[in-house]
C-alpha cells in the first residue's frame, strides 16, 4: 500500500527502531509508547487486521512476536507484560496496518488496561449461544 506508515516502516523508507526482521515480518519499537521496549510487530505485506490476515501469515505474526518476547526475557529480564491487537474503529485501532503490541510491564509503571466487567450478563449467555450454532 502506497500510503501505508506501516507498508513504508517495513520497506525501509521510513526510519525505526528495528529489533528484528524476517522475510515476512519486522518487528520496531513504537514511536509513543506505553512503557519502555513497547513494540510492534508487523507483517510486511499489508492487512488491516486479524479479520482479513490469512491464518498461515498471522501465524508467522505471532511467531515473531514469540521470538521478541524470548529476547526481551534473555536480554532484559522480562517477566510481565500484556500482548494486545487492536482491530478495527471500536476496537481503538488507529493505524489499519495489523499489528500485534508488545508492551512489556513494569512494576508501578503507572499503565492499564481496564475493560468495565458485566458479571450479571451471564443470564444472557444461552441466547448469545444460540447465535453461533
Ligand atoms: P493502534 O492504536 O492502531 O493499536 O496502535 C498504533 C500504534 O502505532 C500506536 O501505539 C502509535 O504510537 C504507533 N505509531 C504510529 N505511527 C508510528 C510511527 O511512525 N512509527 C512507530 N514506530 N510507531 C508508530
Ligand atoms: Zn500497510
Amino acid at each position: 500500500m502506497d500510503n501505508c506508515i506501516f507498508c513504508k516502516i517495513a520497506r525501509g523508507e521510513i526510519n525505526s527502531w528495528k529489533v528484528y526482521e524476517d522475510e515476512h515480518t519486522f518487528a520496531f519499537l513504537d514511536i509513543s509508547p506505553a512503557t519502555e521496549y513497547h513494540t510492534l510487530v508487523i507483517p510486511k505485506a499489508h492487512y488491516v487486521n486479524v479479520l482479513d490476515i490469512p491464518a498461515e501469515v498471522f501465524a508467522k505474526v505471532m511467531q515473531t512476536v514469540k521470538k521478541v518476547v524470548n529476547l526481551y526475557q534473555e536480554k532484559l529480564g522480562l517477566e510481565n507484560l500484556q500482548i494486545i491487537h487492536n482491530a478495527g474503529q471500536e476496537g481503538q485501532q488507529d493505524v489499519f496496518h495489523l499489528h500485534i503490541h508488545i508492551v512489556p510491564r513494569y512494576k508501578n509503571d503507572g499503565q492499564s488496561v481496564t475493560l468495565t466487567r458485566q458479571p450479571n450478563w451471564q443470564d444472557k449467555f444461552s441466547d448469545m449461544m444460540k447465535k453461533l450454532n
